[in-house]
């Protein structure tokens, strides 16, 4: 995502995109990808030789329960603040590294299907969500 420094204007620049995850070199993972493009609103300002960027980015994630491991979606949303130095040299800002870094710091990290999810029984391996366990 970038915007040309000279379009940031005193009452700032607002740019929305929706960016697929991949095409900011976020490969998918066997248990959590973006199944819809990243929605990116993001506001640009300038003071001085600094411009700062408020984004607010939302998504959706299909991923599995980290105890009994049924598949589920979920909202992923975020908001992020970045700033960048400015000189008369520099044309162009582009927000889409600091994007990329943010999605594996922010990533969920233990999704569960619901809080009291009962996983799965290591006796049998039935769900213990849906079925009653018969090993003693
Ligand atoms: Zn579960
Ligand atoms: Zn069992």
């Amino acid at each position: 995502m970038k915007v040309r420094v000279r379009d940031i204007r005193l009452e700032g620049l607002e740019v929305t995109e929706d960016v697929v995850a991949e095409t900011l070199g976020f490969e998918p993972q066997f248990d959590f990808k973006f199944i819809k493009p990243l929605h990116v609103e993001a506001k640009f300002e300038r003071v001085d030789s600094t411009v700062l960027v408020y984004a607010d980015v939302n998504s959706r994630y299909e991923s599995v329960c980290a105890r009994c491991l049924e598949p589920l979606e979920g909202d992923w949303e975020k908001h992020f603040n970045f700033d960048y130095q400015v000189d008369s040299t520099i044309e162009v800002i582009d927000i889409g590294d600091d994007i990329r870094q943010e999605l594996f710091l922010n990533l969920p990290a233990r999704i569960l299907c619901q809080e009291k999810c009962k996983g799965l029984c290591v006796g049998c391996g039935v769900n213990l969500n849906n079925e009653k366990c018969k090993c003693k």
